[in-house]
């Protein structure tokens, strides 16, 4: 469908499939390594991604960054993504119509980039890439094999580690300490 990454996000910068495109300043694609072994996939961008282009560069976004260093790595060398590019306005859910839109760029940076673990943050993007119903507190910390040869880690949305404060942040910590278990186990192979 897209003949390589550049394309992909040339694509997806210009577009126009849902209502989203009228209410966003810009489309936020994505940011890091595209060659990563290690892959975060969030909901959609919120007031300051929007403004600035890049993903999780709020509060919650500076939390993910702190998560990330915890376990050794910076953001450079990891790739960073949403399930929806574009902000929905105030702040919403995205509309599984948008959802439903945005995700063969999500597919596609997923095949394009080809992780070896995929760490999903909060409901959203554990429901879409686990086809699951299940929510994020029974998933989370755990492992799901994904596509051909990778691993999939759902772990709480930095956001809900925000808003519920010290449990849920030594949850999300748990998580990341597994996270770069898992990742250290599939370098070793
Ligand atoms: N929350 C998300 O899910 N994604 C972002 O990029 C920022 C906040």
């Amino acid at each position: 469908m897209f003949s390589s990454f550049a394309e992909l996000e040339r694509v997806a910068l210009a577009c126009t499939k849902c209502p989203l495109a009228e209410t966003r300043t810009q489309v936020v694609f994505g940011a890091g390594d595209p060659d990563a072994e290690l892959m975060f996939v969030g909901e959609g961008p919120g007031e300051q991604e929007d403004r600035d282009g890049i993903p999780f560069v709020g509060r919650a976004g500076r939390l993910l960054t702190s998560l990330i260093v915890g376990i050794g790595l910076d953001r450079d060398s990891v790739y960073i993504a949403n399930v929806v590019k574009c902000r929905p306005p105030g702040n919403r859910d995205p509309l599984p119509d948008e959802i439903g839109s945005c995700r063969p760029y999500l597919e596609a940076q997923i095949g394009f980039i080809d992780p070896a673990v995929v760490v999903t943050l909060g409901n959203f993007a554990t429901k879409l890439l686990l086809d699951t119903k299940e929510g994020i507190t029974k998933l989370r910390g755990r492992e799901f094999p994904f596509r051909e040869h990778a691993v999939l880690m759902p772990t709480l949305h930095p956001a809900a580690v925000l808003r519920n404060g010290g449990a849920a942040l030594a949850q999300a910590r748990a998580d990341f300490v597994r996270v770069k278990r898992v990742l250290a186990r599939a370098r070793s192979r």
